[in-house]
């Protein structure tokens, strides 16, 4: 930190008693700074600035006297020392200016008396400034951890509230209550217990590094806000990774060891509550219902421990899935409109659950997103599209090009050209696996996706944007990414008999296609009527239930060796 500099305020009409008083207190160690000053203008002025250190002022100035100066540096501070200095002061006027708040007087025929009095005045203020902080110390935090208190944790929440609020997102207090803790006190005193929640406090706040969202509650309670959370289940596996760190260890009492145990209760913002006090309030009825029942933790609202219960088994279900052999792939044909040909095929992940039988993409995908497993799954999608493929050319059918989905966060990944060029294998003729890659993922990252997609169509590779029409596509970027097809959102293709502006609307958009070179592609395809009316509009391939919905691998090769036999 810089080194404090001292100012010194100096209310002096007299140019030559403000040399002496200069030249008296330059003997000080650290030497101040001085500003010269007459007027009650000025001195307003200089108060508007940052603190002085001190202020000495004549008793009798032209244009301005010392006690009117006391009073207004006395409005701005009460703290600041003030010593006047005058020839004439009387024993009465004195002890008025000092009734007044004046901190001393010094006569200017006895002005050897200043520098000791300036000294004495700074380092009372400096106490007094200490001591104000510990008062505020006291009142803010606990002595034992050095934590918040209840009263500045409540302060912060209100904030962390705030932001929460402004940025729509999600927060979660936290309440780890220790567990023992009374017997600890009965058998072996206060100061063990007081130990014993020290050390708990450093071990969280090791967890927690950022001690603002830490806090003392109570004697043997302690609260965290946990902010920026997008998913209920986070909280419950930094929950159960913090009480794991924290409580591993054996805690340190005196000679002995300790082996505590905590429970926790989480508050959820904005769900359990609006404001600080109730958050707080429902964390604590929550740990009392997780100490009653012997959980672990426990969350306010039944149904969220219920609901992360079952999203906690599920992630743990399809973190086995991937080894276990439990996931394939189903594949859905695209025809040609016109001969109705299969042109090409859609890989379809599905997950065949022991528990839960057959698992649809939509019921656990996001979940695999979340908790990052999305990166195997999706590599491993990649690797069985390549082995099926070659498996339909070993079986010596036409083997379609085989389009498998991409999700964000696999093309967000630096490495995700390395995985694709992998999962490619080493062949000389590359397998012909395409990409489905939704629009919205597209263009949030719009520079990386032309460079990454560049990369992967060198490889061989064909890209269609998926669910088009959902994403607000800038148009000018469509010509620019490297892409070979569009897929128009079967939600179009569900209204467009229905309402004329769909329809021209699909229109507009093959017509557009059509001009950047790009293929359409109709997603959910399920009447002849759609049929008829995607052929109008020149629509390129349909993809649906009427056409063909998804199956697995051994019964496309069937599908697949029919198709040839017939031609
Ligand atoms: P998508 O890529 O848009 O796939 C089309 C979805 O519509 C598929 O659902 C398909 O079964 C369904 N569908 C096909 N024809 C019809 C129809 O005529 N009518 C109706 N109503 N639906 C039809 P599915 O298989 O449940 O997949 C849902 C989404 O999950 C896919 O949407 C895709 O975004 C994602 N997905 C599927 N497999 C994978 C994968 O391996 N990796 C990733 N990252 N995402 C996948
Ligand atoms: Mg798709
Ligand atoms: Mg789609």
């Amino acid at each position: 930190m810089a080194a404090h500099r001292l100012r010194v305020l100096l209310l002096e009409d007299s140019e030559d008693d403000a040399l002496l008083v200069t030249r008296l207190l330059g003997r000080h160690e650290p030497t101040p700074e001085f500003r010269r000053i007459e007027t009650e203008a000025e001195l307003e002025a200089a108060l508007s600035e940052p603190e002085w250190d001190c202020v000495i002022s004549d008793y009798h100035m032209p244009a301005f006297s010392g006690l009117a100066a006391l009073a207004i540096v006395r409005r701005h501070s009460a703290d600041v020392p003030f010593i006047l200095v005058s020839a004439t002061i009387g024993e009465e006027a004195a002890v008025a200016a000092m009734k007044a708040g004046a901190s001393d007087y010094v006569m200017k025929n006895n002005l050897a008396r200043l520098l000791p009095a300036f000294q004495r005045e700074l380092r009372e203020a400096r106490a007094r400034r200490e001591s104000q902080r510990r008062i505020e110390r006291l009142a803010y935090y606990d002595p034992v951890t050095g934590l918040a208190n209840r009263t500045l944790f409540g302060e912060r929440l209100e904030q962390f509230i705030a932001a929460a609020k402004r940025e729509e997102c999600m927060l979660a207090v936290v309440v780890v209550e220790l567990e023992r803790i009374a017997i600890v006190n009965d058998s072996l005193g206060r100061p063990s217990r007081d130990a014993l929640v020290a050390q708990m406090g450093e071990r969280l706040q090791r967890w927690m590094p950022d001690a603002s969202h830490l806090a003392r509650v109570g004697a043997d309670r302690f609260a965290i806000v946990l902010t920026g959370l997008k998913q209920e289940s986070q909280v419950a596996h930094s929950l159960q990774e913090a009480l794991r760190q924290c409580l591993f260890e054996p805690f340190r009492l005196e000679e002995s060891e300790f082996r505590a145990t905590a429970k926790a209760g989480v508050a959820l913002y904005p769900a359990d509550g609006g404001t600080a006090e109730l958050l707080l309030r429902n964390g604590e009825a929550a740990v009392a219902r997780a100490r009653a029942g012997g959980e672990q933790y426990l969350f306010y609202a039944e149904r969220m421990t219920t609901r992360i219960a079952e999203q906690l088994a599920m992630e743990d279900r399809l973190r086995r899935a991937l080894g276990n052999g439990e996931f394939q792939l189903h594949y859905q044909p695209k025809v040609d409109l016109d001969g109705r040909r299969i042109a090409a095929v859609e890989a379809l992940i599905r997950w065949q659950s022991p528990e839960l039988g057959l698992v649809y993409p939509s019921q656990f995908i996001p979940l695999l997103e979340d908790t990052g497993m999305i990166l195997d799954v999706g590599a491993w999608v990649l690797g069985q599209a390549v082995r099926d493929h070659r498996h339909w050319v070993v079986q010596g059918v036409s083997a379609p090009r085989v389009a498998v989905n991409v999700s964000v966060s696999q093309l967000h990944r630096r490495d995700f050209v390395a995985v694709v060029t992998q999962a490619m294998g080493t062949v000389t003729v590359p397998p012909a696996i395409d990409l489905e890659i939704t629009e919205s993922v597209l263009m949030k990252d719009i520079q990386g996706s032309i460079r990454k997609l560049s990369a992967i169509r060198d490889l061989g590779l064909n890209i269609a944007i998926d669910d088009f029409g959902t994403g607000y596509s800038s148009l000018g970027y469509l010509a620019k990414l490297p892409i070979h097809a569009l897929k128009i959102d079967r939600s179009f293709i569900v209204g467009m008999l229905d309402d004329p502006d769909t329809m021209t609307l699909v229109g507009t958009i093959v017509t557009l296609a059509h001009s950047l070179g790009l293929m359409v592609v109709a997603e959910g395809v399920e009447t002849e009527a759609q049929v008829r009316a995607l052929r109008s509009l020149g629509c390129d391939q349909m993809q649906g239930y009427l056409l063909g919905g998804p199956v697995p691998r051994d019964e496309m090769t069937a599908v697949l060796g029919r198709q040839d036999a017939a031609a």
